[in-house]
């Protein structure tokens, strides 16, 4: 699978808004990962934000409260943001790949990818955001290149088919993980920041 964002594979051209959208997948079945999750996780922030942040699929805390990015990678993240001057409901709307909870947090599989990215395309173009931040390989495989690699890829733009500008770092959970790769996830930001200056004067 080779793409840089944007292949709809089904048409969802006619939900014209991101409730209706919502609701679409609300009662979505589209792959097993539903049959073992509490809830689907849509998304939130800012509808009209210029900055959109994608990251792989909710963990057991977004499973449990619907919304995603709230456990300790989330509030990590909120950090991040603060730390270049950007707040997550203000600035941003964060997605993830897939919308229901991976059984024990594993990596989406690629054919459940496959069934959830329709909704994440069309969540992108009613956003239409300007920056993508794509977080952690999987939202880096699915979305750009299956073969790239986080570690070779962060930290470099991409430019997707439609012209939005795409910066992959690490995913938030990878630092909890592992200290040293905070560094990297900040010079990444700044780069974001930057960019998000450049779009939109704040
Ligand atoms: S992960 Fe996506 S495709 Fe699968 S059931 Fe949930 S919303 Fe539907």
């Amino acid at each position: 699978m080779n793409r840089v964002i944007y292949e709809p594979d089904f048409d969802l051209s006619v939900v014209e808004s991101l409730e209706a959208l919502q609701e679409r997948v609300t009662g979505c079945a589209r792959c097993n990962l539903r049959a073992g999750c509490t809830r689907v996780v849509f998304g939130e922030g800012n509808p009209s934000a210029r900055l959109m942040l994608i990251g792989e699929g909710p963990g057991a805390d977004e499973d449990r409260l619907g919304r995603p990015f709230v456990g300790k990678a989330g509030q990590l993240l909120d950090k991040i943001l603060a730390a270049v001057g950007l707040e997550r409901f203000t600035h941003t709307y964060i997605a993830n790949v897939v919308k229901c909870r991976p059984p024990g947090n594993r990596a989406p599989r690629a054919e459940e990818a496959e069934q959830c990215l329709p909704w994440l395309y069309r969540q992108i173009e009613l956003i239409s955001p300007g920056i993508i931040v794509l977080m952690g390989s999987s939202a880096l495989q699915f979305l750009v290149d299956s073969r790239a690699k986080i570690t070779g890829m962060r930290g470099r733009w991409l430019v997707s088919r439609s012209g939005i500008k795409i910066m992959p770092t690490y995913h938030p959970a990878a630092l909890l993980r592992d200290a040293s790769k905070k560094r990297p996830v900040w010079e990444d930001f700044k780069q974001v920041k930057e960019a998000f200056s450049n779009l939109t004067g704040v």
